[in-house]
């Protein structure tokens, strides 16, 4: 992980030591389950909304500090948004860590602007996402990265 630089990296390791809103939710409004084979990782997510909005949002998991630390400061950032609001910061998200986009508008989760240059890296770096964005759309399937 040293390639992620200093600062980054000590962010993605707080996170992965002190995960936030790890957990699950009682009588969630919708949940998905996310699996990454590649690298391992496994994560569920579930979700509490209040008309189109994100309320709240546990997730629970066992995987690699990339992916861990993912879901954690994605849970931060998509607490009270929109689901419109959360697909726009998706893509943003989703082309940093491809590579096909900068990181404005990202704030803290800019520290996963290095995984760009880590082809096997950004999938754990999006299994959160691609696991929200299936539980928000109301689909029970397992998401896989592959
Ligand atoms: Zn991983």
């Amino acid at each position: 992980m040293n390639e992620l630089g200093d600062l980054y990296q000590e962010i993605i390791l707080d996170h992965y030591k002190r995960p936030r809103n790890a957990g699950r939710l009682q009588e969630p409004s919708c949940s998905a389950a996310g699996d990454n084979p590649l690298c391992g990782d496994k994560i569920s997510v579930t979700v509490r909304t209040a008309g189109d909005r994100i309320e709240d949002i546990r997730w629970n998991g066992a995987g690699c500090a990339i992916s861990t630390a993912s879901a954690s400061l994605m849970s931060e950032a998509v607490k009270g948004k929109s689901k419109p609001e959360f697909e726009a910061l998706f893509d943003r998200f989703h082309a940093m860590v491809t590579g096909t986009g900068g990181s404005e508008g990202l704030d803290k989760l800019e520290v996963f602007s290095g995984v760009s240059e880590f082809p096997v890296r950004v999938k754990c770096a999006s299994l959160a996402w691609h696991t929200l964005k299936a539980a928000l759309e109301g689909k029970n399937d397992t998401v896989s990265t592959e």
